[in-house]
């Protein structure tokens, strides 16, 4: 039935994901420890190396390649995550996201207080 739990589609899976990593990214450190950047860095390449959707995960993982996660803190970490999503959405045909808002949208909430 439609209330059964199943187990996710890609695109539900896809959907949670995203939802945690630019959380993550948004509660990440405004300055971060020499530490906190390493393991940062090594949770993004093991989380390439297993995220459960094959062919997704292998683009991501030459995404990574190309561009490095800028760890230097939440702010660029917040609009790499955001660019990185954003290659997905080219990829797949969906819009453009405007990174400038990325804070608002996973952090603030909306500046007209719609999330208050
Ligand atoms: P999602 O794209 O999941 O976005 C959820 C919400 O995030 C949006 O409603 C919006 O509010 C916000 N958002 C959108 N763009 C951004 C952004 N750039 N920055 C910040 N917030 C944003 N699907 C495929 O079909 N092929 C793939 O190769 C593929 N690769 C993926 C790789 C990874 C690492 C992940 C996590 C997912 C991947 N997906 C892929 C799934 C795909 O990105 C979507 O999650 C899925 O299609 C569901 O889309 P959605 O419309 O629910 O919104």
């Amino acid at each position: 039935s439609a209330s059964a739990e199943c187990p996710l589609t890609n695109v539900e899976l896809g959907r949670n994901t995203w939802s945690f990593l630019h959380t993550m990214a948004a509660y990440y450190p405004e300055k971060p420890s020499e530490k906190q950047k390493t393991d940062m860095t090594g949770f993004m390449e093991l989380f390439a190396k297993f995220y459960p959707c094959d062919y997704c995960a292998k683009d991501f993982r030459k995404n990574l390649k190309e561009s490095r996660p800028d760890v230097r803190d939440r702010y660029t970490f917040s609009k790499w995550m955001c660019v990185q999503h954003n290659l997905v959405n080219k990829k797949i045909g969906k819009p453009e996201f405007d990174c400038s808002k990325v804070m608002e949208r996973w952090r603030d909430g909306w500046k007209d207080g719609s999330c208050d």
